[in-house]
């Protein structure tokens, strides 16, 4: 057949398909998980073909998705109507890696012992290929929604090569035909594939059957839609597991279901862990946005300011127009009210976490405050709901983290000031000659030693009309020194000081402006301050921050 044409893998696929292949990973289950996901992927975007293009292949067809088995010849068939695949397309897309998972899973496997990567494949979506754990050979039949493509076919036994010729399939969408292995053949028990679709897929959004039966296998909920009261904490975890293919559970979540200003539901989400996207199939930073129940994007950044992208979820409108494009948005004004409210909602969730769970809020801080700061730093209208979230490390509190709040509570009487010290880390900070004095009287002082402090303080300059004063600036104002009585200070005559100072000069010579006696060290014996005009150190950090 001429139209029959064998090509290779590329190599990064063979590499990926024979660690997958000859893995002691056991839980070949997730296979399933993988197909049903590219389904459901295939069925979003041709519902989302469907609002602009009338000339689709059977436009009137069913989006769903259908399994079937055959145990006498130990095959399992998934079929989908979803956009399919033409034949370059078929190339393209099942010829190399596409999946970010994939390729963060290629990184790890080039550092790791293939029995120690068997662990963790399951925490990657390793994709399509995953089907080569549990087949001998594959066929992909797929017809793509334009009418003026020809259906083709896709076969490989997972080995060197894979091969594509013409195929008559009339209907739209992909069917994946998968030859099981031996050892693989409870995957022909429909019971087994229905409990499979329980565990891993009971949240995609279109209807999965199984068998000959007309009655769907997946609950197909779309959780945001319901009342608050109906969803419970276990349901609202499993739909984000489902969603980010996250292993752990969500540090928190928020429900929110409003109809005025704009009608929405949504359903936001803290993570328990910062890099996401390594090993997840949540490639991307944003919210995933619907409109009257169709997905109009997967990842979209603008319902939420920059700094909170780490927030993962979904948003739900009936307000929105599903032509919704990138360039309408900021002059869409229900999409502004809706990022206010999705915006706000999510600040709220952070706050009670902060009120009702201290200890889950430090892990949040610890995972995210980097976040807070930048925020504080860049989005003026929620700087004052953001600065009562922010935790620090003090002179008083090392290991603990406090709030600007706590600091105040704890100042000495008649304090006015709230004192804070910049370093590049804790250890360096605690030894500074710039706290002698702040030790001897007895302050406290907060301890910012991340790179993001500057640009914080940059916008941070109060807190309740209380300044916040950096301790080695030359005027800082620490009160008077409760005069120490135990000390035992000997006078120094002025001709030493002015000796001492003359000595000092020479030596340093033009590094400094100026060399004086202070009233501000104890233990050390020399501190640096900055000149008169010279900018605030965290102006000069921040012009370092950016010249790196
Ligand atoms: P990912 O889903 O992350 O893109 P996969 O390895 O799971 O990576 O799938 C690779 C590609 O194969 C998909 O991006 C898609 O283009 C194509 N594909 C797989 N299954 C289907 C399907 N049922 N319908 C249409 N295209 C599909
Ligand atoms: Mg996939």
């Amino acid at each position: 057949n001429t139209n029959s044409e064998s090509l290779p893998f590329r190599a990064e696929t063979r590499q990926l398909l024979n660690i997958l292949i000859h893995s002691l990973y056991t839980d070949h289950e997730i296979f399933l998980r993988e197909l049903i996901s590219n389904a459901s992927d295939a069925l979003t975007r041709m519902n989302f073909e469907m609002l602009t293009n009338r000339e689709i292949l059977d436009p009137e067809a069913e989006l769903g998705i259908w399994i079937t088995t055959d145990p006498a010849a130990r095959t399992l068939t998934i079929r989908d109507t979803g956009i399919g695949l033409t034949r370059s397309e078929m190339e393209e897309n099942l010829g190399t890696i596409a999946h970010s998972g994939a390729k963060a899973f290629m990184q790890a496997a080039k550092n790791q012992e293939s029995a120690d990567l068997s662990n963790i494949i399951g925490q990657f979506g390793v994709g399509f290929y995953s089907v080569f754990m549990v087949a001998d050979k594959v066929e992909v039949a797929s017809h793509s929604f334009n009418k003026s493509e020809p259906s083709a076919e896709w076969v490989s036994d997972g080995q060197e090569t894979y091969s594509i010729h013409e195929y008559d399939k009339p209907d739209r969408g992909t069917k994946i035909t998968v030859y099981l292995k031996e050892d693989a053949a409870e995957f022909t028990d429909e019971n087994r594939i229905r409990q499979l679709i329980k565990r891993h897929s009971d949240y995609v959004a279109f209807p999965i059957y199984v068998g000959t039966s007309t009655e769907q296998v997946n609950r197909q909920t779309a959780l945001w839609r319901q009342n608050s009261q109906q969803i419970s904490v276990q349901d609202a975890n499993e739909f984000y597991k489902q969603f980010t293919m996250d292993q752990k559970e969500p540090l928190t979540y928020t429900h929110l279901a409003v109809d005025a200003p704009v009608q929405a539901y949504a359903l936001l989400y803290i993570p328990a862990v910062a890099e996401h996207y390594l090993y997840t199939p949540r490639k991307q930073d944003g919210l995933r946005l619907y409109a009257r129940k169709v997905l109009i994007q997967d990842y979209f950044r603008d319902l939420l300011p920059e700094y909170l992208r780490f927030i993962q979820g979904v948003v739900d409108s009936e307000d929105l127009p599903l032509n919704i494009s990138r360039e309408t948005i900021q002059s869409n004004r229900l999409l502004m009210q809706l990022k206010k409210l999705v915006t706000s909602k999510t600040i709220d969730m952070i706050r009670k976490l902060s009120e009702e769970k201290p200890d889950t809020y430090i892990e949040f801080w610890n995972l995210f405050g980097r976040y807070l700061k930048e925020g504080v730093a860049s989005d003026f209208a929620d700087y004052d709901n953001l600065v009562p979230l922010l935790r620090f490390h003090s002179l008083h509190h090392p290991t603990d983290l406090i709030s600007l709040e706590t600091y105040l509570s704890e100042r000495r009487p008649g304090q006015q000031q709230i004192y804070y010290l910049l370093g590049e880390d804790e250890h360096s900070v605690v030894h500074s000659p710039h706290l002698d004095v702040v030790r001897q009287r007895n302050l406290d002082v907060l301890l910012l030693t991340d790179p993001l402090d500057s640009f914080m303080l940059l916008a941070l300059k109060q807190y309740k009309d209380i300044p916040l004063v950096n301790v080695s600036d030359r005027d800082a104002d620490l009160g008077e020194a409760a005069q120490p009585s135990d000390q035992q200070t000997q006078p120094v005559s002025e001709e030493v000081k002015t000796n001492l100072i003359s000595r000092f000069s020479a030596q340093l010579g033009s590094k400094v402006a100026e060399v004086r006696t202070s009233d501000r060290l104890i233990e050390s014996p020399a501190r640096l301050v900055d000149t008169e005009n010279s900018p605030a150190q965290e102006i000069q950090r921040v012009y370092q921050l950016m010249n790196q």
